[in-house]
């Protein structure tokens, strides 16, 4: 059965009607002032039209979200406050925050919500239940979350799912909750599934693949299943480190999974058994240390160790020829999924190779697809704009687990 969508919702009537949306308000944060402040707003942006259709339509909307990872307590440092003033300056409605996730200041704001209002509450990871392995305790929680949605007149409330970043994980504010009112699948949601479905379905070809960022271990159980629809499956990135030493090469102090080593082994040799091929770097820029003013080189990625910094040397980029040639890769190809910096941007000096292969995605002719929170964020703070790319998902590890062809709990809960 298709979920159904907020169009329909809407169409039900939902004036005066309390609904819960699931948001992905997830956003970076600096926390080296003295208030932390949201350096990356791109996911608040991309749930405010939800929010704003539903508002519009006089909906009083209760938004769950969380926060990083807190340990299932209140904790400021974790607070979804930077990133809900943040969304009330952009938002044309009002906006309203609860101190707590289903505790007094949450009750109150949501019994007292006027129609059109938006309350945003607390991080939902502020309560042990909502990550909790025990159905049971998952499913006290989502019944407190439902119980805030019920109205004196009787009105029935309803749940709407818009964090796609959040589908994969079988927490009480995207899976549990979902059996407890009337649910739908909110736009962002939507608009995932069409291009990751594009993507595994109809890509055009040639389609390439750009893998990288420090996850190293979960982004490898993709490549099994992108071998077999990817034309080209380039490599940059921490993971480049456990392909170097599968294929035999020292990789000095760089980023490693050892334990992996073999698993990639097996990649790369049944690589050549299909239409698939990896395209791993030939230079790397390599440092001293892992920081920021660095000493650096580019060396031969077959031999970081006859670098400057000999078996201390730490691969933070992909060099430029490789660069390059991931550049051209990329402008000739009609479908590019890109997930993970290729080096640690955050460096200006090991931004390069992030910045050549995401300018190449902004001028080539194929369709571009941007996945991961770390990538989005660089390719903003290298100062390129969305418009530029065809899609920039909001979420890492959902679209990932999606691609892999796993079962996504979110999406199950919705009836897809
Ligand atoms: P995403 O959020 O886009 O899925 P990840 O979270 O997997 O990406 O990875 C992003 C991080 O990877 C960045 O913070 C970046 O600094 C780091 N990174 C990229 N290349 C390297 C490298 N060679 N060594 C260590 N970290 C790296
Ligand atoms: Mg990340």
């Amino acid at each position: 059965m298709a979920a159904q969508t907020v169009e329909q919702l809407i169409q039900e009537g939902v004036r005066g009607r309390r609904v819960l949306v699931r948001s992905d308000l997830n956003v970076p944060l600096d926390d080296s002032g003295r208030s932390r402040r949201v350096t990356d707003d791109g996911r608040i942006r991309a749930s405010l039209p939800v929010l704003q259709k539903l508002s519009d339509a006089g909906a009083r909307v209760i938004v769950m979200a969380h926060l990083g990872r807190p340990k299932g307590e209140p904790d400021p440092q974790f607070s979804l406050r930077p990133a809900a003033e943040r969304l009330a300056e952009l938002a044309p409605f009002e906006v309203e925050q609860a101190d707590d996730t289903v505790g007094a200041s949450a009750r109150s704001k949501a019994e007292n919500l006027a129609e059109g209002g938006v309350l945003i509450l607390e991080n939902v990871r502020f309560d042990a239940r909502e990550t909790s392995k025990d159905e049971a305790e998952r499913g006290s929680f989502a019944d407190e979350l439902a119980r805030l949605t019920e109205s004196a007149g009787g009105a029935q409330g309803a749940y709407v799912d818009d964090a796609f970043g959040a589908v994969h994980r079988k927490h009480a504010s995207v899976y549990d909750i979902a059996y407890r009112l009337p649910a739908y699948q909110g736009d962002l949601v939507r608009t995932e599934l069409d291009v990751l479905d594009t993507l595994t379905s109809t890509p055009e070809r040639p389609y390439v693949v750009v893998l990288g960022g420090s996850k190293v271990s979960d982004k490898l159980a993709v490549i099994d299943n992108l071998m077999g629809q990817a034309d080209y499956l380039l490599i940059g990135g921490g993971m480049v480190f456990t392909f170097l030493a599968a294929l035999g090469h020292d990789v000095g102090s760089s980023l490693l999974e050892q334990d992996q080593i073999d698993t990639v082994k097996r990649y790369l040799d049944s690589a050549t058994r299909t239409e698939c091929e990896f395209v791993l770097p030939t230079d790397i820029v390599v440092a001293s240390k892992f920081a920021a003013d660095a000493e650096h080189e580019v060396a031969a990625a077959d031999s970081l160790e006859q670098s400057s910094f000999g078996s201390s040397a730490v691969g933070l980029d992909i060099g430029p020829a490789s660069a390059k040639d991931f550049a051209d890769h990329i402008l000739s190809a009609r479908t590019v999924f890109w997930n993970g910096p290729m080096g640690v941007f955050e460096f200006e000096a090991f931004a390069g190779g992030t910045r050549t292969v995401a300018e190449a995605l902004t001028g080539t002719k194929g369709f571009t697809v941007v996945g991961g929170g770390d990538s989005a964020a660089a390719v903003r703070s290298l100062g390129f704009d969305d418009s530029q790319f065809g899609h920039i998902s909001t979420g890492g590890g959902a679209s990932l687990e999606y691609l892999e062809g796993k079962e996504l709990p979110g999406l199950t809960a919705l009836g897809k």
